[in-house]
């Protein structure tokens, strides 16, 4: 039995909208499907009316340059986010987050908005996309805003807009700069297929002096949403990336995430054994690609 009762394809922006304002029953918006079909089915998410599908809309399938800002359609699948050549020279982090994303069949059809509009702590696209300070345009009846992607999530699972009436339509970030560069890096079961044990990106711009000037660092899950580690972020800035640099790093960045036992994947020691490995690795690698 479905546990759907009508499945509708917009076209346009506009008319997803309408399809999801005009009705009185309950809407959810789908995109790959690989997420929300798999929770209704296993009847982890409440039975839905209507489901209005997205994935035929142009416009969210864009990737573009446009002076200094580069931008991603929610649309866009996780295959063509990894096969972009400019999101390969200036999201170096989400090409390698979402090159990680289950498997080919998954990558061809998910979507950079499913993953993130899912709201998991560890989604890769989520975390990756927030090492680059990341905005993201939500859409609905009353108009359009572009917030910070880090101020959208209100929980495991949960965001603090109306799923059923709003649309992210994009995500905008700063084009890679001089002396700039990010990577990504996670820990997954031997068997894992859909959440890391722990996964880990990082920004860096580097000052003429090969000192960090500044650093952004996310990573989950490391609380109940997705996270900046902003204590870890400033005390990178003016520093050295070295042994001790790395030391003090590792121990600042552990007192402020919050990580938990989960029964399927880690334990919360494993975790923490598991942080100043990834920090290394995203580390060297940001900054390695931007001392070259
Ligand atoms: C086998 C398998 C392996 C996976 N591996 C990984 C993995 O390694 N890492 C990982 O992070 N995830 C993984 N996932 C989870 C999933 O594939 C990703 O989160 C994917 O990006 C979801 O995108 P989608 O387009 O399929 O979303 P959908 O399932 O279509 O939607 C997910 C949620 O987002 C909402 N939504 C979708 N698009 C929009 C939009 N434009 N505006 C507003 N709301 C929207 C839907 O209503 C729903 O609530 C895996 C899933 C499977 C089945």
């Amino acid at each position: 039995m479905n546990n759907y009762q009508e499945y509708l394809q917009a076209e346009t922006v506009a008319e997803a909208l309408e399809l999801l304002a005009g009705s009185s029953r309950s809407t959810a918006v789908v995109a790959g499907g690989t997420d929300l079909l798999l929770e209704l089915r296993q009847g982890r998410h409440p039975k839905v009316d209507r489901l209005v599908d997205v994935s035929g809309i142009e416009s969210l399938r864009m990737i573009s340059r446009d002076g200094d800002l580069i931008t991603i359609g929610a649309g866009v699948t996780h295959k063509e986010i990894i096969s972009s050549p400019l999101l390969q020279e200036h999201a170096r982090c989400v090409v390698e987050g979402c090159g990680l994303i289950g498997g080919p069949q998954v990558r061809n059809v998910a979507t950079i908005g499913g993953n993130v509009a899912h709201a998991l702590p560890a989604g890769d696209g989520t975390v990756s996309l927030l090492a680059l300070d990341t905005e993201v345009e939500l859409v609905s009846a009353q108009g359009s805003t572009w917030q910070p992607l880090i101020e959208i999530f209100a929980g495991p699972g949960k965001v603090n807009f109306d799923r059923s009436k709003t649309l992210l339509t994009g995500f905008r970030f700063a084009a890679r700069g001089d002396r700039e560069a990010s990577a990504f890096q996670r820990v997954m079961r031997p068997q894992g297929v859909a959440i890391a044990i722990l996964n880990m990106a990082a920004w860096v711009k580097l000052a003429g002096s090969g000192a960090i000037e500044r650093a952004r660092i996310s990573c989950g899950p490391a609380g109940p949403k997705p996270f900046r580690a902003q204590k870890t972020e400033q005390f990178l800035a003016g520093k050295k990336w070295d042994e001790n640099s790395f030391q003090q790093a590792s121990e600042i960045l552990a007192g402020e995430v919050n990580l938990r036992t989960s029964p399927h994947r880690a334990t919360k020691e494993y975790r923490h054994l598991l942080l100043p490995v990834l920090l290394k690795k995203v580390l060297d690698s940001a900054v390695g690609r931007a001392e070259q």
